[in-house]
């Protein structure tokens, strides 16, 4: 029996996105490069970032995943087909979280039902946190409430989010009120 020794973990391949590590750095970098930023076109930065799409009908509460090929390498998102476009963009959103903040660490993650009490774990929190940040920006989120509609279904059109995400983001940004 021989020894084999194991090669060091390899630092991750796309080492031109390293400096983004915010969700404030990706809304730049999309801006930059000349992506729709109200609302967000997230599809067209999941693939400026290299990683490709996929849109598949998936059980019930199953939200997307992000892995790793490991034989080319590649990220491939895969998002529930059968969610509302305004889960998928939030699912989108919470995986590009994971690839920006946390490919270091895994290269699977697997997303069922998003905004669960309790049982999150850090990953999940951070995750959850840029996508509500990536796809409601605080400053866009200030001055949307404050020059349009203060009704949370009015804002959610306006990002094409849930109105969940909205009053979750609302409530982070320390607004009362609307049943937060
Ligand atoms: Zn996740």
């Amino acid at each position: 029996m021989a020894f084999i020794k194991k090669k060091p973990r390899e630092r991750r391949a796309h080492s031109e996105f390293d400096d983004l590590s915010s969700a404030t750095d990706v809304v730049k970098f999309a801006n930059d490069h000349g992506i729709v930023c109200a609302p967000l076109d997230v599809s067209e930065l999941t693939k400026l970032l290299g990683i490709k799409m996929r849109f598949e009908p998936m059980d019930g509460d199953e939200s997307g995943s992000l892995k790793k090929e490991k034989k080319t390498d590649e990220w491939i998102m895969t998002i529930n087909s059968l969610h509302h476009p305004h889960r998928q963009r939030f699912t989108i959103a919470h995986e590009l979280g994971h690839f920006i903040q946390h490919s270091v660490l895994s290269d699977s993650f697997e997303d069922a039902t998003f905004f669960r009490n309790g049982d999150m774990n850090r990953m999940e929190t951070e995750a959850n946190q840029f996508a509500a940040e990536l796809l409601m920006p605080e400053d866009d989120f200030h001055s949307a409430i404050s020059t349009g509609s203060q009704k949370v279904e009015d804002i959610a059109e306006f990002f094409h989010v849930s109105s969940m995400a909205v009053r979750i983001r609302a409530k982070s940004l320390g607004y009362q009120g609307h049943n937060l």
